[in-house]
């Protein structure tokens, strides 16, 4: 289960300053890299419109709404997610960022009773790596929201066990087992929804994103 589902249709083309309300919703309002609350971190003033894939390699992306993620500044540092970008042999090879809005996290990368994150995948490592997700700061904040990143942890790894059970029926072309996972991927995201909001409740309250799409 990819960590973030954008729901927001904005159209593509404006500044990405533009989109900051829309990709505060779509990424309720938390680092697409490190998963840090806004709220956390004190201030939203402080998170920034990271390019997924960078202007400076895919200048054609920069108004595109899709490629545009919402990232703590400690994770969008220039040495960190910045404008790295792997080259075509680190791709050959895995290593690669996971795309938080499109792949299983628990996949590539596992949260530990540490605090830490561990690689899965070469792409789970050069994440890691690149981000520095075992930042101190970032550890001591998952230890001190344990239950918080275990239930993430879980509901993480039971959407990629459906992802594979829905891969499956799809091969085997099983209509009705598609079906019914895919009302489990409903059940699931109103779970997490439900779970999201007990957590938010905790912190601080704080201006409400707004995105009229
Ligand atoms: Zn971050």
């Amino acid at each position: 289960m990819a960590p973030f589902h954008r729901r927001k249709k904005p159209p593509d083309g404006k500044p990405p300053g533009w989109y900051k309300g829309c990709l505060r919703i779509d990424f309720e309002c938390r680092c697409a890299y490190c998963l840090i609350h806004e709220r956390d971190y004190q201030t939203h003033e402080s998170f920034q419109i990271d390019h997924f894939k960078p202007r400076s390699r895919f200048p054609e992306l920069e108004r595109t709404y899709s490629n545009l993620y919402y990232s703590c500044q400690l994770c969008n540092k220039r040495n960190r997610k910045g404008d790295h970008w792997p080259t075509q042999a680190e791709i050959s090879a895995g290593s690669r960022f996971v795309d938080p809005c499109a792949e299983d996290w628990e996949e590539h990368i596992a949260f530990q009773r540490t605090g830490q994150v561990e690689p899965v995948t070469k792409a789970g490592q050069y994440s890691i790596t690149t981000l520095e997700l075992n930042r101190p700061q970032l550890v001591k904040y998952r230890l001190k929201n344990p239950a918080e990143y275990g239930a993430r942890s879980l509901l993480h790894k039971i959407g990629g066990q459906l992802n594979r059970i829905a891969k499956l029926a799809s091969q085997t072309q099983q209509n009705e087992l598609i079906t019914r996972v895919r009302q489990l991927w409903e059940t699931l995201r109103g779970i997490r929804k439900q779970v999201e909001k007990k957590w938010n409740e905790k912190r601080p309250t704080y201006p409400s994103p707004v995105c009229p799409y």
